[in-house]
């Protein structure tokens, strides 16, 4: 079987500060993802995590080395390329939801369209087709106070995924939820993966990576494990 990677990090480096306060984030990391894979990403504290976080989701770019996404290589791209990438290709999920208060779940839901220049019209009929892929179409009315933590990280899945983005980000998306808001979230994570979306989620929870269909594990800015689970060979 093979796959075009998606996500190609080449060598890559990231230094924050410079002289002696300088510190070696990532010290060369070398990773493929291809489409479709379901990636974890575990590590202590200070691991490096967010930075690479960061970097897949062209927020930040690296010191050195190179990322190719959908063959593209970002390291090259000015700040408002960047955005346009960021827009388009990625889907973001947090650990705090970062839904806009006082607006409703729909209204949430369509502001990537907003950004992403889409219609009124469009925009509508596509943020109520992702409320409904995560099973709350009968909330689209609601406001974030007026939902569940579980719900709310709903409304921010479907979030991610209305512009229908090549990679979904998501760190920590369960570690401000109980079990059962948790379940709720790797099941749609579980769908998301059975429909060939590509997904890659930072956690510091076991049975959260376990459900990822590879687990790659971060110390001191560098990979040092990268494992396929039990559920991708037994698929
Ligand atoms: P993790 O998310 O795994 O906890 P981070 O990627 O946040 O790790 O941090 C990796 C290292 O880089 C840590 O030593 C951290 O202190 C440092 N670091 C992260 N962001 C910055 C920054 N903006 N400026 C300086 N150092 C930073
Ligand atoms: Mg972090």
């Amino acid at each position: 079987m093979t796959t075009s990677p998606i996500l190609h990090l080449d060598d890559i480096h990231q230094v924050y500060g410079e002289g002696e306060a300088a510190v070696h984030a990532l010290r060369g990391i070398t990773v493929e993802v291809a489409t479709g894979d379901y990636v974890a990403i575990m590590g202590p504290s200070g691991s490096g995590k967010s930075t690479l976080m960061n970097l897949l989701g062209c927020l930040d770019v690296a010191s050195s080395g190179h990322y190719y996404l959908n063959g593209r290589d970002v390291s090259e791209l000015d700040e408002r390329q960047l955005a346009s990438v960021r827009n388009r290709e990625v889907g973001f999920i947090f650990q705090s939801f970062n839904l806009v208060s006082r607006m409703d779940a729909l209204a949430n839901v369509e502001l990537p369209l907003i950004y992403g220049g889409v219609k009124r019209k469009e925009r509508r009929e596509r943020a109520l087709e992702a409320l409904d892929m995560v099973g709350l179409a009968d909330r689209a009315d609601h406001e974030p106070q007026q939902l569940s933590g579980g719900q709310q990280q709903r409304v921010a899945i479907a979030r991610a995924l209305v512009t229908n983005p090549s990679l979904v980000l998501a760190d920590e998306p369960t570690g401000n939820l109980d079990s059962e808001a948790t379940e709720e979230i790797l099941s749609i994570f579980d769908n998301l993966a059975d429909q060939g979306r590509t997904i890659v989620i930072i956690t510091h929870e076991e049975n959260v990576a376990e459900r990822a269909h590879r687990v790659l594990t971060v110390k001191d800015g560098l990979v040092i494990a990268d494992k396929k689970t039990r559920r991708k060979v037994t698929q």
